[in-house]
């Protein structure tokens, strides 16, 4: 069963397939049902984000583009025309309901740097402490490739991982994970992701939304990692929600990991970019990876790159394996000189290290 009857706050991401029906036209009746439904929620009291898509299609439709566009530029000309009708939408869809909406714009740049990544969280409880709906969408418009989140299933799942959410579900027109190999059918359950079940996964076809099966489940991966559940399940279900809570099983659930990172070391974990390396030896390793320890000066073989203190680095075993992310204490440059007054300091405490 689905825990939503208990959960405090949730992440509800909503495919562009979901809010229109062909491309650029808004399916007010189902935004309508959506809206229904997060009142149902938040009646519960439990706070509720949306990771909406939608401005590119809905860009697409206004300029009248019949097909998806290929260059960037393209792209981010139709997201800027289309994320204010998206908004706008949104705020008409909750006015019967009283509900204000919040504008939330990311890329990935923003979620990198850690002041800027509590700057959302900060913004977030804000907004959820006055009853607002905050509506987060990538900001197409200024997201180059190397900034790009790349999908809004990624996104929802960082989301989820920075506003502490219990539970995200990721709704699409796709009922849940079908077993192609199998039975035909939607798997209810998933503990953990294996490569059989990424196995079961197949890629998008449709005109206008991005992410297919595959970034669903690395997505679900991101989540379950920091504790969030996850559903993915049908958008075009009107009642979705009111059945989860009457306990009814839909789409598929991925269960939360069992030993899920600490939330004030998750920007760490979902760091997709690093400054550089720190190769540490075997006694280090064993202390890191069996004893929970921090790293000490003395563990350290070699390092790679211009790191400076605060920067995140990858710590690597002797024969080169990835073993962890860790935010450094010093810079590169002081490591590498062999300073004898460093020889018992901690490099990366173990707050600021995560396993891979
Ligand atoms: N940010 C894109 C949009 O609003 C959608 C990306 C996605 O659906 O994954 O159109």
């Amino acid at each position: 069963m689905v825990p939503l009857s208990q959960a405090k706050r949730v992440v509800i991401k909503v495919g562009t397939g979901v809010l229109t029906s062909g491309i650029g036209q808004l399916d007010t009746t189902r935004i309508e049902a959506l809206c229904q439904q997060v009142k149902t929620l938040k009646d519960r009291g439990i706070d509720v984000i949306l990771v909406s898509s939608g401005a590119v299609g809905l860009g697409m439709g206004k300029l009248s583009l019949k097909k998806r566009p290929k260059d960037l530029a393209s792209l981010q000309a139709c997201a800027a025309v289309g994320q204010s009708i998206l908004i706008n939408t949104w705020q008409k869809g909750f006015d019967p309901h009283n509900f204000t909406v919040a504008q939330i714009l990311l890329t990935r740049e923003d979620l990198r740097a850690r002041h800027r990544h509590n700057a959302v969280f900060n913004t977030f409880e804000r907004l959820l402490a006055k009853g607002v709906v905050p509506i987060v969408n990538e900001n197409d418009t200024v997201s180059a490739a190397e900034i790009k989140f790349g999908d809004n299933d990624t996104l929802s799942a960082l989301v989820a991982s920075v506003a502490n959410a219990d539970l995200l579900f990721i709704l699409s027109n796709i009922p849940g994970l079908i077993d192609m190999q199998g039975t035909g059918e939607v798997i209810p359950r998933v503990s953990v992701i294996t490569p059989q079940i990424e196995a079961m996964a197949q890629g998008t076809k449709h005109t206008t939304s991005v992410g297919g099966m595959i970034s669903k489940l690395s997505a679900a991966k991101i989540a379950q990692r920091a504790g969030c559940g996850v559903l993915i399940g049908s958008g075009q279900d009107p009642e979705l929600f009111d059945k989860l809570l009457q306990g009814e099983p839909v789409g598929t659930y991925f269960e939360p990991s069992d030993l899920p990172i600490k939330s004030h070391k998750r920007w760490i974990a979902i760091q997709d970019h690093t400054h550089g390396s720190i190769t540490i030896d075997a006694g280090a390793q064993a202390a890191i990876l069996e004893h929970g320890k921090s790293l000490l000066f003395a563990g350290i073989t070699n390092c790679c790159e211009d790191f400076h203190a605060g920067d995140i680095v990858q710590i690597c075993a002797p024969d080169g394996k990835i073993l962890a992310n860790g935010m450094v204490s010093y810079d590169k440059e002081r490591i590498a000189t062999n300073a004898p007054e460093l020889e018992n300091n901690v490099v990366v405490h173990r707050d600021h290290l995560v396993l891979l």
